[in-house]
């Protein structure tokens, strides 16, 4: 698998036979399984690297399953990470056990608590053996090539300059923003989501023991993830309060 662009010829076009436009979660997976079947798929991202700001760290239980059965899952479970088993709530103050996962009838029956961009990492890595996958980064999608009704491809902007990657099959992956989907005229069918989430960190004591995986409260909820040194914090606020939430500040908005 190649991730740069220097093995292309510039101004000119290359053929796939698959052409996957984003290096995300789902992306990358498809990737790897496609690569694995042997045909010919390139994945274009057009960040250098699988580093963001936070978006997600839990591997659950049915991944875990999937990695198993890719034959990754000794290599995966090997890199940094957490596990959660069971997860404790206080309702109004009201302890409650809300999940125990070690009674899953399941292989992995726990949530891995790991960086998106490792697990990204690792199955870019995982993906080198296979012949057939490219991943190219630094390489933004930023047109669609059309022959007729069909899609044929994508334009690539590359550091090298633009290139055309002409495919049978052009796969949108590219995230909430989707270039590709707006492209391609498709539209975006709002299902109204009636909460946004504010993602912090707080400090944690070494001698910190409580492990409440959520608080709710009448109109209030907070999440907290226990990340060794640090609370990682999921405080949802109802949709289009954020300014308000903002200008109270999170101490003000949780009282
Ligand atoms: C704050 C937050 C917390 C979350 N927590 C969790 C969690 O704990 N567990 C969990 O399972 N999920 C979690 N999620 C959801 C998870 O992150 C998403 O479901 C997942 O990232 C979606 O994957 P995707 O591959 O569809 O899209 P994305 O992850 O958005 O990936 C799209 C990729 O496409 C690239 N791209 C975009 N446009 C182009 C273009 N034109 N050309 C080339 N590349 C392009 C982007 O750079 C990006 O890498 C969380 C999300 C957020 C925002």
């Amino acid at each position: 698998m190649k991730s740069d662009t220097s093995q292309l010829p510039q101004g000119s076009s290359v053929k796939v036979r698959c052409c996957i436009v984003g290096g995300g979660p789902a992306g990358m997976m498809l990737g790897y399984l496609l690569g694995r079947a042997g045909i010919d798929v390139v994945v274009l991202e057009k960040h250098a690297d699988f580093f963001r700001d936070f978006r997600g760290d839990t591997v659950h239980p049915s991944t875990l399953e999937v990695m198993d059965e890719l034959g990754l899952i000794d290599g995966f479970l090997k890199l940094p990470h957490q596990r959660l088993e069971k997860m404790d709530g206080l309702f109004g103050g009201t302890p409650v056990r809300i999940a125990d996962l070690s009674r899953l009838r399941t292989k992995y029956p726990f949530i891995a608590f790991m960086p998106q961009w490792d697990f990204l990492n690792f199955l870019r890595e995982a993906g080198q053996r296979f012949a057939s996958l490219k991943v190219m980064m630094n390489t933004e999608a930023v047109d669609l090539i059309r022959r007729g009704e069909t899609i044929a491809g994508v334009r690539a902007n590359t550091p090298d300059g633009i290139v055309d990657i002409e495919a049978d099959l052009t796969i949108a992956c590219d995230g909430r923003h989707s270039t590709v989907r707006l492209r391609s005229g498709l539209e975006v069918e709002e299902i109204g989501a009636p909460m946004d989430v504010l993602w912090f960190r707080v400090g944690r004591k070494a001698n910190e023991t409580e492990n409440v995986f959520a608080r709710v409260e009448p109109g209030k909820m907070m999440i907290t993830f226990d990340r060794g040194d640090y609370w990682q914090c999921a405080y949802v606020i109802a949709k289009g309060q954020y300014d308000a939430v903002k200008a109270r500040g999170i101490a003000g908005a949780a009282r």
